[in-house]
């Protein structure tokens, strides 16, 4: 009876060791060229916004920030002619 017991057990530890390697080996394969996950970065909006030049400072700001005046790009109203 014991060694009924051993080879009920040691067949399960084969059984068990197959599966985990064909779960490795078909792991990789299945998601081989794995597809291109999209990747949303939270800097898109900002990198993608259009940057410009203070005309006082000469710092580059968003152009959300932007105060014309005159015709030219400031970064903020102290910047920009009164
Ligand atoms: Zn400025």
């Amino acid at each position: 009876m014991t060694r009924i017991l051993f080879w009920l057990a040691l067949v399960f530890l084969v059984i068990a060791a197959i599966r985990s390697k064909l779960r490795k080996m078909s792991g990789p394969q299945q998601g081989g060229p794995a597809p291109a996950p999209q990747q949303p970065r939270a800097a898109d909006p900002q990198q993608a916004e259009k940057m410009l030049q203070c005309a006082q400072c000469g710092v580059h700001f968003p152009a959300s920030e932007n105060v014309p005046a005159n015709g030219r790009d400031y970064c903020c109203a102290a910047h920009a002619p009164h």
